[in-house]
């Protein structure tokens, strides 16, 4: 599925076996984000805090 990015609005390919919480990056700008919801075959994006500090809970 393909989502944008928001900081600089190029397409983004998110895996269509995306889940929330996974990592995309734009290979544009280099922002990341996680998927924070996925609905109807649309990933909605948010931008993704520090990558490894607290994994899981
Ligand atoms: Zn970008």
């Amino acid at each position: 599925m393909n989502t944008s990015c928001n900081e600089c609005g190029a397409g983004l390919a998110v895996p269509d076996d995306a889940i929330v919480g996974e990592l995309v990056s734009c290979k544009d700008c280099s922002s990341e984000y996680e998927v924070a919801e996925i609905s109807n075959g649309t990933a909605l994006l948010k931008a993704a805090e520090k990558v490894g500090e607290d994994w899981g809970e």
